[in-house]
């Protein structure tokens, strides 16, 4: 393995940020993985699944099992680790600008669009073309604030490969994951192998999540005719944030490792998984579920039960005026994720419940919550 230390330029003076990049295996040999842990800074069994799939990486490495190309990224947000106030760790939003440490990435898909006539039918010589174009058009952005320029060295890590694993967490969450729908039901061994229980088919969702701008610009080329092979990309949404567990995140890393496998990018032999057997849907068939009411969130469901349309998930109980306001579903589906914290306002989303028909109002462009 080599290990890397690359600097994220000061944004005050004194002040440096490291970011680690560990490379597994040879580039250009065969196909190349993409591995990123905890952009959202707070989201910390990310970082700790990406420990153990490192030593998986390590020990085959040492045994020349590593085929292609892995880079890993195990903790992809050294500015968000650094972010507390009054005691609480903030790592969702960087917090000098607001913004999402998950929204925004650098998008290359007009550069690439403007050169449509450099294609051909080749499907595996244009994804080339297009990661060239893409490079090109990174290095010409000048980025500023340390948000922007954490975004942009981590795009030019992964810009070029053709497997992108974006690990995440949710509130108090279900495993669940992001796909391309061009990618389904093809990964649903990647659902198997990590337990998925909920799959969302997210494109164009707005706002530029990080697995959605590295393969905008490959969508945009095959949205114009263009023959081109799509990367797989991914947000793994690995539970919920206290799942804070060795034999959990243990499990997680040979999950991905073994995908890994299957891909081709690692010789050797894959433990058994279980078939997927949970709800794979559009993102427009994802309820963010809205309190109406301010006041202490007491949930009714548990995380993973299956609600009806119009069932009360939750009350909102409000100690003043000592009434309660009932919460109920749009959709039907699985509650797969719930707010950590109890005090709500009115306007917060409280759960997401996962359906299978887009629901009113739910329109591409606008699907993110925040
Ligand atoms: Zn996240």
């Amino acid at each position: 393995m080599a290990c890397e230390t690359l600097q994220i330029p000061a944004a005050s003076p004194g002040q440096h940020f490291q970011l680690t990049v560990c490379r597994f295996g040879t580039p250009g040999m065969e196909k190349k993985a993409y591995v990123q842990a905890s952009t959202h800074a707070d989201e910390v069994p990310a970082a700790l699944t990406a420990m153990h799939l490192r030593r998986l990486l390590e020990s085959a490495e040492r045994e020349g099992r590593v085929r292609g190309e892995v880079v890993l990224v195990p903790a992809a947000n050294p500015p968000g680790f650094a972010q507390a106030l009054l005691g609480h760790h903030m790592g969702r939003y960087h917090l000098p600008t607001g913004r999402n440490f998950n929204r925004f990435w650098p998008d290359a898909t007009q550069a690439v669009l403007a050169a449509r006539k450099v294609f051909t039918d080749d499907p595996v010589a244009n994804a080339a073309r297009a990661r060239s174009i893409m490079r090109t058009h990174l290095e010409t952005l000048q980025p500023n604030a340390a948000d922007e320029q954490l975004k942009l060295t981590l795009m030019q890590l992964a810009h070029d490969a053709d497997i992108v694993l974006d690990l995440h967490t949710d509130d108090d969450a279900e495993m669940h994951l992001y796909v391309d729908p061009d990618h389904w039901p093809a990964l649903t061994d990647l659902a198997g192998l990590l337990d998925a229980k909920v799959v969302m088919f997210a494109r164009g969702s707005g706002g530029n999540a990080f697995e959605e701008t590295v393969a905008a610009p490959f969508v945009a080329l095959r949205e114009t005719g263009v023959t081109c092979e799509l990367p797989v990309t991914v947000t793994v949404e690995l539970r919920g944030r206290l799942d804070v567990d060795d034999a959990l995140a243990m499990r997680d890393g040979r999950a991905l490792f073994d995908f890994l496998i299957l891909r081709g990018i690692i010789d050797g032999e894959v433990q058994a998984a279980p078939e997927f057997s949970g709800i794979a849907a559009p993102f427009e068939a994802t309820e963010p579920v809205r309190t109406p009411a301010g006041g202490i969130c007491v949930f009714l469901k548990e995380r993973g039960a299956y609600v009806e349309a119009g069932e009360v998930i939750a009350e909102i109980a409000n100690p003043v005026t000592d009434t309660r306001t009932p919460v109920r579903t749009r959709a039907k589906g699985r509650l797969f994720t719930r707010c950590l914290h109890r005090l709500v306002h009115a306007g917060d989303v409280i759960a997401k419940v996962q359906g299978t028909m887009p629901l009113p109002g739910r329109c591409k462009g606008q699907l993110m919550t925040d």
